[in-house]
C-alpha cells in the first residue's frame, strides 16, 4: 500500500460552480472526512451509473459540492470506535449514503458508520468484491427475489436486459450458473462474445423489447427477467412472462415510466419484484455476497472477463462513457490497491 495517511491522501473531487462542473484528483486531509465511527483505507472502488451522476453535479444524487463520489468501497479498517470492528479488519461498503452526500470510495480514506460495513466474505478479496460492487449485489439480489417468487428455469428462458452493462453482465453470469437458459438483451453487438462466454444461451437485439405494443398480453415464452431498462421494455417483459413467472425491476436506463394493465398479474400470476440494493437488509446483503463470493471462487476468469481496471487518474473518460450508455461490463477502480 502506498504511504498515505488520513491527514494526507488523494481523492477524485468534483467541484460545481453554477453550471460549470470540474473534476480532478486532489491532495486532501482529514477535514474533508466526516467524523463517523470507522475509518477505512480504501483498496478498491468501482464506477456505477450513480457515481457518474454524482460526478456530473446531479443534485438528485449529491446536494453539496465539492464532493468525492464512489458508492462502493472495499479496504482495511485503520481506526474504529465501533466495537464490532478493529484496525486490520477487511471490510466492504456498498450503498447507504456512501458517495452520495458522504465522501465515497474515490478517495483513499473514508469514514463511515459501522452499520454500513460488511466483512469481506471468506475467499473474496477487495479487488474481486469491487469488480462486483453495487452492480453485482443488485444482480444477486434480483436473482434471489426471482427464485423466491418461483421463476424457475422449467418455465422458460430468463431475459436479462441492458445485458452488457454492470448489473446486466453479472446477472447473465449468475443466472446461467443457477441453471437458467439466459437470453441477453443488448444494444451492443460487440458485447455478444463476452455475454456468450458469461453463459448467455442467446443474444436478443434490445429493439425487440423497446417498442410499445398495444396488445394487453403476448405469447408467454419467458420465465421472467432481470430488467435494468424500465419503460416499454419492462411493460413488454411482463406481457411475455409465463404463468407463475416473475420480473425483477432494477433500473431505468430506458425510462422511468411503466405502462401496464393488471392482466399479467391476474391472468398469469406474474410477480413484479422491486430491487433496491441501497437499503437491502443486512441478511439479504450477507446472502447475496455469499452467492457472489461462491461465483467468484468457482469462476474467477468470468469475473475478470467482465472487469476493466482503472486508477483514480484514469476515471475521467470512463465517467463520460457511463453517461452515454457505452460501458461494457464493470469498471473497477484501483484506489490504494492491496
Ligand atoms: P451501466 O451503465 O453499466 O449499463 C447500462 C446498460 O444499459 C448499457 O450498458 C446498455 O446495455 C443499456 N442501455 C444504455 N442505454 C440504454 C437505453 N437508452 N435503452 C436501453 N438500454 C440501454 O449501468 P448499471 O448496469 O450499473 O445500471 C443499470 C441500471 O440499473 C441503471 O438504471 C442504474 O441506475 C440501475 N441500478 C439500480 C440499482 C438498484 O439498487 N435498484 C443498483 C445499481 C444500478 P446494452 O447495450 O447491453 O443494452
Amino acid at each position: 500500500m502506498a504511504e498515505r495517511t488520513p491527514d494526507d491522501f488523494r481523492a477524485f473531487r468534483v467541484h460545481v460552480d453554477g453550471e460549470s462542473v470540474s473534476r480532478r484528483v486532489e491532495r486532501c486531509g482529514r477535514e474533508i472526512l466526516p467524523s463517523n465511527d470507522v475509518e477505512v483505507a480504501v483498496a478498491y472502488s468501482s464506477l456505477n451509473y450513480k457515481d457518474a451522476l454524482s460526478a456530473s453535479g446531479n443534485r438528485g444524487v449529491t446536494k453539496e459540492y465539492p464532493h468525492t463520489p464512489g458508492i462502493d468501497m472495499a479496504g482495511t479498517v485503520t481506526a474504529s470506535r465501533d466495537e464490532r470492528f478493529s484496525p486490520g479488519d477487511r471490510v466492504l461498503c456498498t450503498g447507504f449514503d456512501l458517495g452520495m452526500n458522504t465522501p465515497g470510495g474515490f478517495g483513499e480514506y473514508v469514514s463511515v458508520p459501522g452499520d454500513w460495513l460488511l466483512r469481506l466474505p471468506t475467499g473474496l478479496g477487495a479487488r474481486q468484491a469491487m469488480a462486483l460492487g453495487t452492480a453485482g449485489l443488485t444482480a444477486a439480489l434480483a436473482l434471489g427475489r426471482l427464485a423466491a417468487a418461483g421463476a424457475t428455469s422449467d418455465l422458460g428462458p430468463l431475459v436479462v436486459t441492458g445485458a452488457s452493462g454492470g448489473v446486466g453482465s453479472v446477472a447473465v453470469w449468475l443466472a446461467s450458473r443457477v441453471g437458467h437458459e439466459v437470453v441477453a438483451s443488448t444494444g451492443t453487438p460487440a458485447a455478444a462474445g463476452m455475454l456468450t462466454a458469461l453463459g448467455a444461451a442467446r443474444i436478443m437485439d434490445r429493439a425487440e423489447l423497446a417498442e410499445p405494443n398495444p396488445r394487453p398480453m403476448l405469447r408467454a415464452d419467458l420465465a421472467g427477467a432481470v430488467d435494468t431498462v424500465g419503460g416499454h421494455t419492462l411493460s413488454n417483459l411482463l406481457k411475455r412472462t409465463a404463468v407463475g413467472g416473475a420480473v425483477a425491476a432494477c433500473g431505468l436506463v430506458g425510462g422511468a415510466d411503466l405502462e401496464t394493465t393488471v392482466y399479467p398479474f391476474i391472468l398469469r400470476g406474474v410477480s413484479l419484484m422491486g430491487v433496491d440494493s441501497q437499503h437491502a437488509s443486512p441478511q439479504s446483503r450477507e446472502r447475496a455476497w455469499g452467492d457472489l463470493a461462491a461465483a467468484a471462487a468457482a469462476e474467477p476468469e468470468k469475473l475478470e472477463l467482465l472487469t476493466t481496471e482503472v486508477t483514480l487518474d484514469e476515471l475521467e473518460p470512463r465517467i463520460e462513457q457511463v453517461l452515454s450508455g457505452r460501458t461494457v461490463g464493470r469498471v473497477l477502480v484501483r484506489v490504494l490497491g492491496e
